[in-house]
């Protein structure tokens, strides 16, 4: 690696490996160099040979505020100081969480907590079945939704199995593969023709709103609002998985920005600024039927479920976008950083598309917007991720993959703002 010391970060590595597969625990953290981290604080993360780098990675958009955001901790400490988890009954923090999630997020009627996103979807979906009587689920091409079986297939496909059969892992059940269908993203009539080929079959249809995972693929105007209209004529639960873009786009979810509400919503990650918590949200017609609810018969349940430090992180993050300008401040740097980059591919000739909303963005090294997932196949790949790398090594971490997404933070400043345009405008000099 140029201009990195990486020699700590390697020894700590071998460590890593001999008692954990591939030496970490989420398997899209597998990249070179193995970088061992350390020390993180606001916008800054610091690895074990002392590198220090502006994080636009941010977990995969947990760090609304930033690293260790000295409110949320303090929160965190005092409910710890007084109250951890009980394993019976309720208590007082998860009351007032749930009071402010349905107070801000518009399809919230009631909220259960579970501690992933994955967690959450898998709820979400089951009890589309149960209200439904259906078996079916619809998903697009490109979207993630977690690791379990129902959802985990056509994410990132290779070109050749864009629609096609294409689980994510080994193991996965048949059965749940083959119930779920693929639709395109942007493509209304594809859903519709998909409903008509499934009559009366398909349970529920989750999306997410903004397509993060896949970079910031923007819904088209009237895109949700057809989904909306969709499932209602066909009786399909709609679940809009705002595990990234909810609290991110706005406190109420891109559901408050776009102006369509879902039958459902999961949520997760900026919820409680790097804590580990989800929710499930959504229309009491349909909650009721958790067994949370005496009466109710989709099975509710987790040990950690609702746990002191999630919920005080949570209740203390949402505190800060009640009251601190949280979204202005991530929205304005947001678009200093795109308009920024537009400007130095416009000075230098490059063709590029700036992608972003609010506090998000990524540079797709394409001519145009992208609609879908198999446009992306126009992105210059090994482009994309040698910039990434480029800019890692230059201090600014964006992890070096493909159609990865960046966010900043509340955290974030003009001038890391400004010090990344440098960096990035050298990048591309470098690169050309
Ligand atoms: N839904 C979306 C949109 C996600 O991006 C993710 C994770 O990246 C998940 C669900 C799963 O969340 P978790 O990793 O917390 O299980």
């Amino acid at each position: 690696m140029n201009g990195l010391k990486t020699e700590a970060s390697s020894e700590l590595y071998e460590r890593a490996l001999r008692y954990t597969p591939g030496g970490v625990h989420t398997s899209i953290r597998n990249i070179t160099p193995h970088l061992i981290f350390t020390k993180a604080e606001g916008a800054y993360i610091y690895d074990a040979d002392g590198n220090r780098y502006i994080d636009y990675q941010g977990a995969f958009g947990p760090f609304v505020l930033g690293h260790r955001h000295p409110y949320v901790t303090q929160r965190v400490v005092e409910a710890l100081e007084r109250t951890d988890l009980y394993g019976v009954g309720t208590t007082d923090l998860e009351i007032e969480l749930a009071e402010k999630i349905c107070k801000h997020v518009p399809s919230a009627e009631s909220v259960l907590f579970c501690n992933s996103g994955s967690e959450a979807t898998y709820h979400a979906i089951r009890l589309s079945r149960a209200v439904t009587g259906r078996a079916k689920l619809i998903k697009f091409q490109g979207c993630y939704h977690g690791w379990h079986d129902y959802v985990a297939r056509n994410m990132l496909s290779a070109w050749d199995m864009i629609g096609k059969r294409d689980p994510g892992s080994a193991g996965m059940m048949d059965e749940a593969i083959d119930n779920t269908l693929i639709c395109t993203f942007n493509d209304l009539d594809d859903v519709q023709r998909t409903f008509e080929a499934n009559p009366g079959e398909v349970a529920a249809l989750i999306v997410e709103p903004v397509p993060h995972n896949i970079g910031c693929v923007m819904p088209q105007p009237g895109f949700l609002q057809g989904l909306r209209e969709l499932c209602t004529r066909y009786g399909a639960v709609l679940i809009f998985d705002e595990v990234i873009t909810g609290f991110r786009h706005d406190i109420g979810g891109y559901q408050k920005v776009c102006g369509v509400t879902p039958d459902l919503t999961t949520m997760g990650k900026a919820m409680a600024n790097g804590f580990p918590i989800a929710a499930v949200a959504g229309k009491n017609e349909l909650m009721m039927r958790f067994n949370t609810n005496p009466g109710g018969d989709v099975w509710f349940a987790g040990t950690y479920n609702g746990h002191a430090v999630g919920t005080a992180a949570s209740i203390a993050t949402i505190e800060m976008m009640e009251t601190s300008g949280v979204h202005e401040h991530i929205f304005r740097l947001g678009e200093r950083m795109r308009q920024g980059i537009r400007d130095i591919h416009e000075r230098m000739g490059i063709q590029a598309y700036v992608a972003g909303f609010g506090s998000v963005w990524t540079t797709y090294f394409m001519d145009r917007e992208p609609l879908n997932y198999t446009d992306l196949k126009d992105n210059d790949a090994e482009l994309y991720v040698s910039y990434r790398r480029k800019l890692m090594e230059r201090g600014i971490f964006k992890m070096p993959m493909n159609i990865k997404r960046n966010h900043v933070s509340f955290s974030h400043t003009e001038q890391d703002i400004d010090h990344t345009l440098q960096c990035i405008e050298d990048v591309l000099k470098e690169l050309r």
